[in-house]
């Protein structure tokens, strides 16, 4: 078996030297942060500095909002407290703002953290307005202004489309709701405006302030750093509840004892991406070009779904199954994905690409991502599509 080429950065990154590095100094400290005595000391000093480290690297420079910084087992469950934890807040307390008739926007092309809460919510009564997105991925944002009433609590847009690599237009939507809420006679905080910045932090600037965001979810394992570690910023004054009850850990707002070790390295490698962001960003957009180029000299016919993002290439091949390419594709040592890294066992239909071309029943199988990171080279490129070339040239 020649040497697999990893072009599925976007699924899950190859843990950085960093992070293990980090992780194993940290592991030293085994004491639970919520101890008194001098181990629980250690365990809350490093926790506090990974929250400190965590503010910096999203560009918050001010060390007093420190609790804007909350560490949630994964972004999955990042996206369920905001969305839950909103509605919680808004409807679930004596005082009930919305008199139940509650309404959440978010787009059609979400990753199913958020997708599939919204649709949960449906079946519980809540409005949900699922916005569509255009051809490129772009979310309708005229719509979301139409649609913003007294009856919505939350806009959840995601920063950078997981499958197609689609940036959205996050500081635009954040004005439209602050005219919004400018026009109303009372001062809520409502609609509150949440982003999944998951696949957005390795190539732009996330910084909550700038994109005008109330909450903001990142995940670790996308950059570099373990599984099973992510945040949400929660920015000062949004109502949000706990969803996970019991001790009261991160704020009341994520219960369970924080796992230390691997916060912290999530934190470093947080730092290390910002610092090298735009240098990165450069390199990986160089490869996609030589990668999207290449594959178009092997398949003309290839066209490019979304884009945007320098680590996504999300292509379309027609007449070709995105399953029986991707079987290829692995068997000589390529490893891409047809959809979201959830999907991507299962043959279903890509529902991203289904968005951006509904009356296309065969774009959403037809089509593969191929996302790249820190490790790939030029070298790697040239060797996929070397063995990219040997799939069609069998084929066509
Ligand atoms: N949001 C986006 C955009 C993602 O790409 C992913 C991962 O696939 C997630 C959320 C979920 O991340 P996690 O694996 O940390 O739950």
């Amino acid at each position: 078996m020649p040497r697999p080429i990893y072009l599925d950065y976007a699924a899950s990154a190859p843990i950085s030297p960093l992070a293990r590095r980090v992780f194993l100094k940290a592991l030293a400290v085994f004491g639970n942060p919520g101890s008194t005595h001098s181990f629980g000391q250690a365990a809350i000093t490093l926790l506090d500095q990974a929250r400190d480290e965590a503010l910096r690297a999203i560009g918050i420079k001010d060390s007093s909002r420190f609790r804007e910084v909350v560490f949630t087992g994964s972004a999955t469950e990042a996206n369920n407290l905001a969305i839950n934890g909103v509605l919680e807040k808004a409807v679930g307390s004596k005082i009930d703002r919305f008199n139940s008739k509650v309404k959440i926007i978010i787009s059609s092309i979400e990753h199913d953290s958020v997708y599939e809460v919204a649709q949960y919510l449906v079946e519980r009564g809540v409005e949900v307005v699922f916005v569509p997105v255009d051809v490129c991925g772009l979310v309708d944002t005229e719509r979301i202004e139409r649609e913003i009433d007294e009856h919505t609590a939350l806009v959840s847009v995601m920063y950078v489309n997981n499958e197609v690599g689609s940036v959205q237009p996050i500081q635009k939507i954040a004005q439209i709701i602050r005219d919004w809420k400018s026009k109303q006679s009372n001062a809520s905080p409502y609609p509150i405006f949440h982003t999944d910045a998951v696949q957005a932090f390795s190539g732009f600037d996330c910084n909550p302030d700038l994109l005008g965001v109330d909450l903001m979810t990142l995940s670790a394992h996308k950059l570099g750093g373990f599984k099973g570690s992510g945040l949400l910023y929660v920015k000062t004054g949004t109502p949000i509840s706990g969803i996970i009850l019991g001790g009261g850990q991160e704020f009341d707002l994520r219960s369970g004892t924080e796992a230390v070790p691997t916060i912290i390295s999530f934190t470093s490698v947080l730092t290390d991406v910002a610092k090298n962001r735009s240098r990165e960003a450069q390199r990986l957009n160089a490869l996609r070009t030589k990668l999207l180029r290449g594959i178009k000299k092997i398949v003309p016919a290839v066209i490019e779904n979304g884009g945007g993002a320098p680590h996504i290439l999300s292509l379309r091949f027609p007449h070709h199954s995105s399953g029986d390419l991707l079987i290829r594709l692995d068997q000589l040592g390529v490893a891409a994905s047809a959809g979201s890294a959830c999907q991507s066992r299962s043959p279903k239909p890509s529902r991203v690409i289904g968005s951006m071309f509904p009356n296309d029943a065969h774009a959403p199988r037809e089509s593969l991502r191929f996302s790249i990171g820190r490790e790939t080279t030029p070298k790697d490129v040239q060797i996929a599509l070397s063995r990219i070339k040997s799939v069609f040239c069998d084929k066509i």
